[in-house]
This record gives structure tokens, C-alpha cells and sequence, in this order.
């Protein structure tokens, strides 16, 4: 029988590309969604999975998705937003939304899959953080805080996880051609791709392969680790 993977925002951007490439590589991918109802509900047929709606900064509706998940071999944190802006703008409410769906749905998820991965002595745990994370950014602070904690996260995790056979690793995309990114200037875009050696904006494919290679058996003896996807930005 096919092993699980469960990738969380998994309707659209970087999130449907792990689908795919998964869905790929044999995996039952289970796409979570919050809004995009009919892109998820379209992916989960063209690949054969299923689409559950969850919002992962909700902890009722995290422990329902994974009940109805079964078991999860392959969980990859996905789901995230970002909000720009100084720190002294906006309400409390704001950057409270973005720890709780960036880091708080990680932990969540976290949670509810570890169990049934050291029952089975086995798993597969990839973090999607941020070269913001890694970097810093101005007017995005709070998501590149968010971020940076999915690395202390992710190593912490690698060291009471290991003994249990279970990965755990971090992958750092650099700017990426998604929607996240829709209200970005021309000009902007123009700037970051000058400060990235490989001359382009990444492509959600160019995460996905590096975490279809992390899921992978040829993977089995890296955890720990932070691996940037960002054509040299961070070099
Ligand atoms: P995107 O195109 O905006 O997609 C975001 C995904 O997250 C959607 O599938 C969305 O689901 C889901 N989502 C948002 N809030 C959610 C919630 N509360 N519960 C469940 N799902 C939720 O973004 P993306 O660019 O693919 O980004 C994916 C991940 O990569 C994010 O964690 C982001 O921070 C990270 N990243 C992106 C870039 C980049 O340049 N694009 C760079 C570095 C890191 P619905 O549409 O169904 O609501």
C-alpha cells in the first residue's frame, strides 16, 4: 500500500508542486486547504489523493485533518502567509495571525504526526521556512521571525527525533514565482533577481524537487539541516 504524505497549503504555489512531485514518487499525497477549495479539490483528483480543509492555526480542526489522514509517513509544513510592514504598523492581531499559522500550524501538525512516526520508528518531517528566515527582512519581521523559529524547530526536533528513525529538515526557499509574491513591483523583482547569482526568480518546481529528495530513501542520513532553494542569494 502507497505511504502517506500530507503537505500543509497544499492547493496552490510551492505546496501543489510537492503534491505533484510526490504524487510522483508513489506517495498518497493528502492536500490541505483553507480557501482554495476547487484548485485543492482538482489536484487531489489529478493525482489521485485527497483534499482535506483545515486551517492549521485552527487545533480542533488540525486533529481532525489527521484523523482523517491515517498515517502519515511524509508530513511537509507548508502553510504560511506573509504580511508586510513596519513592526509599529498594524493591529496585534496581525502579526499574532502570522506566528500562529507559520509557526504555531507547524507545531500543530508537528504534534498530531510525531506520535504514529515513533510508533513505526519511521518519518519524514520538511519544514518550509524562508531565506527571511535566515537573512532578516525589512517590513517582514515578523514573518522572517516566524521563519528563523521553524530552524531552531527543525534542529531541535532532528535530535529527539533521530534515535526514533525520523528526519527532520528545513528548506529555505529564496524568492519563489508564487502568489505570495503577486504584489510585488516589477521594478522589485528586478532588484532581487540581480542580487541572486543564478539571475532568475525560483520556480515552486525547484522547491519541490529538493522536497521530493528529502522524502526520499537517498535521504535517509541527512536531518538537521537547513538547505536553501535560492539560486545563490544567501552564498
Ligand atoms: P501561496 O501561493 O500564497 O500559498 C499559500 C498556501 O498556504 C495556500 O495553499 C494556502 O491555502 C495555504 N494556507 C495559508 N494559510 C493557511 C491556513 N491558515 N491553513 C491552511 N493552509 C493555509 O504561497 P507560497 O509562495 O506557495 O508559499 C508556501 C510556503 O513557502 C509558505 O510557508 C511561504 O512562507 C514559503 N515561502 C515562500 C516563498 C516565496 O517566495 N513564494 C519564499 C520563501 C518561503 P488556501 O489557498 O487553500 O487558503
Amino acid at each position: 500500500m502507497s505511504k502517506t504524505a500530507l503537505i500543509t497549503g497544499g492547493s496552490r504555489g510551492i505546496g501543489a508542486a510537492c503534491a505533484a512531485a510526490l504524487a510522483e514518487d508513489g506517495y498518497r499525497v493528502v492536500i490541505n486547504y483553507l480557501r482554495s477549495e476547487p484548485e485543492a479539490l482538482a489536484l487531489a483528483d489529478r493525482l489521485g489523493g485527497i483534499a482535506v480543509r483545515a486551517d492549521v492555526s485552527d487545533p480542533e480542526e488540525v486533529s481532525r485533518m489527521f484523523e482523517a489522514c491515517g498515517e502519515i509517513e511524509v508530513l511537509v509544513c507548508n502553510a504560511g502567509i506573509a504580511r508586510f510592514g513596519l513592526l509599529t504598523d498594524g493591529a496585534d492581531a496581525d502579526w499574532q495571525q502570522v506566528l500562529d499559522i507559520n509557526l504555531g500550524g507547524v507545531i500543530r501538525c508537528c504534534r498530531a504526526a510525531i506520535p504514529g512516526m515513533v510508533r513505526r520508528r519511521s518519518g519524514r518531517i520538511i519544514l518550509i521556512s524562508s531565506v527571511w528566515g535566515r537573512l532578516g527582512a525589512s517590513c517582514e519581521a515578523v514573518y522572517a521571525a516566524s521563519k528563523a523559529a521553524l530552524h531552531g524547530l527543525a534542529l531541535s526536533l532532528s535530535k529527539e527525533l533521530g534515535p526514533s528513525g525520523i528526519t527532520v529538515n528545513c528548506v529555505a526557499p529564496g524568492v519563489i514565482d508564487t502568489d505570495m509574491n503577486a504584489s510585488l513591483t516589477p521594478e522589485t523583482l528586478n532588484e532581487l533577481k540581480c542580487c541572486t547569482p543564478l539571475g532568475r526568480i525560483g520556480r515552486p518546481e525547484d522547491v519541490a524537487a529538493l522536497v521530493r529528495f528529502l522524502a526520499s530513501d537517498q535521504a535517509s542520513f541527512i536531518t538537521g539541516q537547513i538547505i536553501g532553494v535560492d539560486g545563490g542569494f544567501t552564498g
